[in-house]
């Protein structure tokens, strides 16, 4: 039975993979990831030449039994997201579930994520915290809204840009007016930046075009 290593890769510096992800990434015999011209990316930079099978959120089953079918040949499988860490609001569950039940060995080899990046320049405490992953595009907005309003600890959560600045409104009828908001932007990128302060400061700082990759942390309490 193979192994299936669960390899976190970087949220956008790629000079963030760890020595060990790209021994193992060189190690194995073959590389499941969501999107293979993205990760080929990563791949051709470290000249890493490894066959590459995609699976992501619509994989279904057949999928699965595929790569599950690999570990019971033998083979040593790495499973990588588009960045970060698989399984953190990316695929990963269903394929580590099937390996368990299957018998395999499930190693993670650790690395980058960007909700634990994005805590440690918050400036909030993260003894504790709540993570959100992404949050409901229509219902079960108001539910959330108010459990990051009670919660005693730092909440994170992962926003797209396109509702950045409505989610930050809303929670405007949620939050106390002195709650505390950072919104890190482009994580390890060219254009990372830090909007930090009260709710209403944060949407006074934030460009009228908004691009790129977010993630909020809030502490109301
Ligand atoms: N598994 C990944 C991880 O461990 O970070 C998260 C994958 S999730 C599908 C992608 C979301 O993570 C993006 O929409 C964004 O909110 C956040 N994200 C990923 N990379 C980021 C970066 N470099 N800067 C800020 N946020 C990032």
């Amino acid at each position: 039975m193979g192994t299936l290593y669960i390899v976190a890769t970087p949220i956008g510096n790629l000079s963030d993979l760890t020595f060990r992800a790209k021994e193992i990434l060189e190690s194995v015999d073959l590389i499941a990831c969501e999107d293979t011209r993205h990760s080929g990316i990563l791949l051709k930079h470290y000249d890493i030449k490894k066959p590459l099978l995609s699976f992501h959120s619509h994989s279904g089953t057949a999928k699965v039994d595929k790569i599950i079918a690999h570990l019971e040949n033998g083979d040593d499988v790495a499973l990588v997201s588009d960045a970060g860490t698989p399984g953190i609001s990316d695929p990963g569950y269903v394929l580590i579930q099937a390996a368990l039940e299957a018998d395999a060995e499930v190693i993670p080899i650790p690395g980058p994520s960007a909700v634990i990046t994005a805590l440690s320049a918050s400036g909030m405490p993260t003894d504790k915290f709540l993570y959100l992953g992404f949050l409901p595009v229509k219902k079960g907005r108001q539910t959330l809204f108010k459990e990051m309003a009670e919660s005693k600890y730092t909440v994170v959560f992962y926003e797209s840009p396109h509702r950045l600045v409505k989610t930050l409104s809303q929670l405007q009828d949620f939050l106390s007016k002195d709650a505390k908001v950072s919104v890190a932007k482009e994580l390890t990128k060219i254009h990372e930046t830090y909007y930090r302060g009260t709710l209403e400061e944060v949407l006074e700082k934030l460009p009228e075009n908004i691009k790129g990759e977010y993630v909020v942390a809030i502490k109301n309490n």
